[in-house]
């Protein structure tokens, strides 16, 4: 090992958040590199959704979309979470997934700008998104069209013809950040709009969307934000945009009175018109604990914490790597890397498959990329050594090559 595990515990024994490892449930003998994928649970998560089953569901019964503010909470989460990603507090919202805030973004931009019909976007884009896409241009008509380019030429894609510019800022496959501040500049001298996708920054690194002047913006809650399994997602407009904003999911919780029961739609005011039906409560207050404790840490912390956890892993296993035939695809260039470093091997399944059954738990995504997620919350330096010693005897052994790794799971 290019350093001993003495480094990695010096390391933690300096580390200014160290302490809210023990906020979280984290099994024993269990190292999580998957919370880039979904978050672990905080120990606050388990008492406050008990708390809202029993007292506000089983005694208040309806009275509590008043009583214990039910009502509220997809602006008031909406609000924190603007604190994180450079928003003002009422330029976010909480509802729905991802993908289907996606789809409102991206109907509303191309109706902003409806001269124009082309999208722009990365080629290695998070599948979903692109999906999304597609699904509306079948919608809308195909004089509409996605163009999926390489990262390198985003930028010179961007032209007239350009409506939307919809990208991931931290890819889900190379961890690789995009600038968003540079390309929104570029998108609005073309007279494009944005859409910055969050899903792998939002709670693994500092993000300011107004500073960047973007447009429009969605992202994930149950990733680095610790929300749980398909907690609800956020979508941030610019103030600037909320009177055009006309989105075609148009529920009534998007309406300006919801309770007047009027027959004819009109969006609230602001923000709120993101909305389309009921809010999940019991996953919002899930979603709220996650992100309650991100505002108790320094988010510039968080990221100086995160570079140095994937720093170390970089260091470790660029040695493995070389001999067992694996690729770092990952920038070591600290400004161009999000939380996670991915490699590649041709048989990375099996192999992924061999550190989860010894305890330590990446992800695999097709075709061949072995992901490890760092969140710099409850993660120890100690965590990344240990991993990335097991990497190495795990290689070192072939005990990857047993038949057991090979079997597919529904979900990798
Ligand atoms: C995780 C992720 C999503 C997930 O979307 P869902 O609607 O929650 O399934 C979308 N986009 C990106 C970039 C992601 O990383």
């Amino acid at each position: 090992m290019s350093y001993p595990r003495t480094h990695a515990e010096a390391l933690d024994e300096s580390d200014p958040l160290a302490h809210f490892r023990e906020r979280f449930f984290i099994p024993d003998g269990v190292i999580y590199l998957d919370g880039n994928s979904l978050g672990a649970l905080p120990q606050q998560t388990k008492t406050r959704i008990e708390q809202v089953v029993q007292e506000e569901w089983g005694s208040q019964l309806i009275q509590s979309w008043n009583t214990a503010g039910w009502i509220d909470l997809p602006t008031r989460i909406g609000a924190k979470i603007a604190k994180l990603i450079g928003a003002n507090a009422d330029e976010v919202v909480v509802t729905d997934s991802t993908s289907i805030n996606l789809f409102k973004v991206l109907a509303s931009a191309l109706k902003q700008n409806a001269a124009r019909r082309v999208i722009v976007t990365e080629k290695e884009n998070f599948p979903t998104d692109l999906y999304i896409a597609q699904g509306l241009i079948d919608l809308l008509g195909h004089d509409y069209e996605l163009r999926w380019v390489s990262r390198g030429e985003i930028e010179s894609t961007i032209d007239e013809r350009t409506a939307v510019v919809m990208l991931t800022h931290v890819n889900y496959r190379n961890g690789r950040v995009l600038d968003m501040d540079a390309i929104t500049k570029r998108a609005h001298e073309k007279g494009a709009l944005t859409i910055w996708d969050l899903s792998h920054s939002v709670g693994a690194m500092s993000v300011d969307l107004n500073r960047a002047n973007a447009d429009f913006a969605v992202g994930c809650g149950y990733k680095y934000l610790n929300g749980g399994p398909g907690a609800p997602a956020f979508v941030f407009v610019a103030k600037r945009h909320h009177e055009d904003f006309s989105q075609p999911l148009t529920g009534w919780l998007g309406h300006a009175q919801p309770f007047a029961f009027d027959w004819q739609y009109t969006p609230a005011e602001g923000i709120a018109r993101a909305m389309c039906g009921t809010p999940p409560v019991l996953s919002l207050s899930a979603l709220e604990c996650g992100v309650d404790l991100f505002l108790e840490a320094d988010i510039n912390a968080l990221r100086e914490k995160s570079l140095r956890l994937t720093d170390l892993f970089i260091a470790l296993v660029q040695p493995i790597c070389k001999k067992h035939q694996l690729e770092l695809i990952t920038p070591t260039e600290q400004a161009q890397r999000g939380s996670q470093v991915s490699l590649t091997h041709a048989r990375g399944y099996p192999i992924i498959r061999a550190l989860i059954a010894r305890g330590v738990i990446g992800d695999f995504r097709a075709p061949n990329i072995l992901r490890f997620g760092f969140a710099p919350l409850y993660l120890r330096f100690v965590d990344v050594w240990d991993a990335a010693y097991a990497l190495g005897e795990i290689l070192e052994s072939g005990d990857w090559r047993r038949d057991v790794f090979d079997q597919k799971e529904k979900v990798t």
